[in-house]
């Protein structure tokens, strides 16, 4: 099938993760941004981050939907008011689409967003700081704060952020919640003028303006954020992100019903998959340990192959070095399952796009897969598998063993989750498929496990990504 078929008869598409996030959306976006007329983002603030490649060149953005860059093609992006918005990144974000000649016209940001102010980012850091490993994880970036309020309904929406005199006495009315900090109200109010002045260029009933693109049938495209396994709604709470990063939160957060959604699709890593950040993986290669170490600091990806005795050129995030070293394939071949862990965040380079930090890493669970079809609906789309060419014999998860009993039923509790044993099914390896683009040319071992997945899950695979690049993609 080709993509015409897959969008043939499709006005809205929406696409998220299906776990724990960094699964490869930014690409998709991307991709579905050139169909799209209409780009809307409604989850989550600057704590994502997709990598888009705009004139050659790769940025991360972290608020703005990845259709910007189509912004000079006519196409409308909209920042939902399901979102949290920090005037000054979304600024810089927008500065920085400019700095690349391309324009933002088109761009238009919900009035009803909540504001994230320097209370919250003061907030969040210091209870960041205050967490050993094993925290609930936060950015620092004011996210969790900022939905506190909105939810304990004193929240500061845009469009009272824009007039100084309501956020004046709006403030007033949260500081007694913010005890620890010296609110300085008159600070706050003229320091944020100047992007209050700039952004009221953009502020506009979005969730109207979304009734009208959908009336004219234009093509919408709802761009999901983070990941399924850590929305508040679905997630493994406590360890999550505090917006639902479902189809049905997509929907939500630009004020249509997930019942418009003709194409959902849920983006899957196989046949490993990553976590950033404390929580329950029962996967994870080298389990508590594994967990444990990517949560310290010094393991980031240079320190990794200093660390490792693997040559490298190039500093921070331009670090290159050859993915297939004999020691990375050592590791992935090694008894000791932690070592494992190492060599295949190595070989397929799994660590964060702004800190470097280590992603934990684990076979794909064919379990927690299928709860999030279950939501998210049966398409999917499989990312990263060229990144284990050649590695040997790979493994997923399709049955968890529990004091009592076997069950195949995830559940989001962490003591259930850390007492499981995953059971795993082994496949043999497979050679290179970066160059592969015809689903029946993949290699029979990765055949038979994504018939095995989707049976077990009910899921149905539309397409398989090879590669980073926008051609390096199967359609099925
Ligand atoms: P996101 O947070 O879901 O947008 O994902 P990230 O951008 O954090 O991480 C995904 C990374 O993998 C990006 O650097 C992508 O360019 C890259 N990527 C996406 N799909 C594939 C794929 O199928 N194969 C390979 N090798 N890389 C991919
Ligand atoms: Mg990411």
């Amino acid at each position: 099938m080709g993509i015409d078929n897959l969008l043939d008869g499709v006005q809205v598409a929406s696409i998220v993760c299906n776990q724990w996030g960094d699964t490869g959306k930014g690409k998709f976006s991307d991709y579905f941004s050139e169909w799209a007329d209409v780009i809307a983002r409604g989850t989550g603030g600057n704590n994502a981050g997709h990598t888009v490649v705009v004139n050659g060149e790769k940025r991360v953005f972290h608020l703005l939907p990845a259709g910007i860059v189509y912004d000079s093609d006519g196409k409308s992006n909209i920042l939902g008011k399901g979102m949290v918005i920090d005037p000054k990144v979304l600024s810089q974000e927008m500065d920085e689409i400019l700095d690349t000649g391309k324009t933002i016209n088109n761009l238009m940001v919900s009035r009803d967003a909540h504001v994230i102010l320097d209370y919250h980012i003061k907030q969040d850091k210091a209870r960041y700081e205050s967490q050993s490993n094993g925290g609930v994880g936060s950015t620092g970036r004011g996210i969790g704060p900022c939905y506190s309020d909105k939810i304990s309904r004193r929240g500061i929406r845009m469009f009272e952020f824009l007039d100084k005199d309501i956020l004046a006495s709006k403030i007033s009315k949260v500081k007694d919640f913010y005890p620890n900090q010296k609110i300085d109200i008159e600070k706050i109010v003229e320091e944020s003028r100047p992007f209050a002045s700039r952004l009221s260029h953009f502020v506009r009933n979005t969730d109207a303006e979304m009734q009208n693109f959908l009336r004219e049938g234009k093509k919408v495209l709802l761009e999901g954020a983070q990941g399924f396994l850590i929305s508040v709604e679905h997630g493994t709470y406590p360890y999550v992100t505090p917006s639902d990063c479902s189809i049905n939160g997509t929907a939500n957060g630009v004020g249509i019903s997930s019942r418009r959604i003709d194409l959902p699709l849920g983006i899957v890593k196989f046949p490993f998959m990553t976590r950033v950040g404390g929580g329950p993986f029962p996967t994870e290669l080298g389990g508590i340990k594994s967990e444990k170490y990517c949560g310290e600091s010094g393991h980031e990806l240079q320190k990794e192959l200093e660390a490792n005795g693997i040559n490298f050129m190039g500093p921070g995030e331009w670090i290159k070095y050859d993915s297939f070293h004999p020691r990375i394939l050592k590791m992935i071949k090694s008894e000791d399952s932690f070592v494992r862990g190492v060599g295949m965040r190595l070989a397929a380079g799994e660590y964060g796009a702004t800190t470097g930090r280590p992603r934990r890493i684990g076979w794909t669970d064919a379990v927690a897969l299928k709860y999030a079809v279950g939501i998210n609906g049966p398409l999917m789309i499989l990312t990263k598998a060229d990144c284990y060419s050649d590695k040997g014999d790979f493994e997923v998860c399709y049955g968890y063993d529990t004091p009592n009993g076997p069950t195949s039923e995830f559940r989001t509790d962490e003591d259930f989750l850390r007492s499981v044993k995953p059971q795993n099914k082994v496949y043999e390896g497979y050679g290179n498929i970066g160059d592969v683009r015809n689903f029946n040319d993949l290699p029979k071992s990765l055949r038979e496990s994504i018939g095995d997945l989707e049976k077990f899950t009910g899921g149905n695979v539309a397409m398989v990504s090879v590669g980073a690049e926008r051609d390096a993609t199967i359609i099925r």
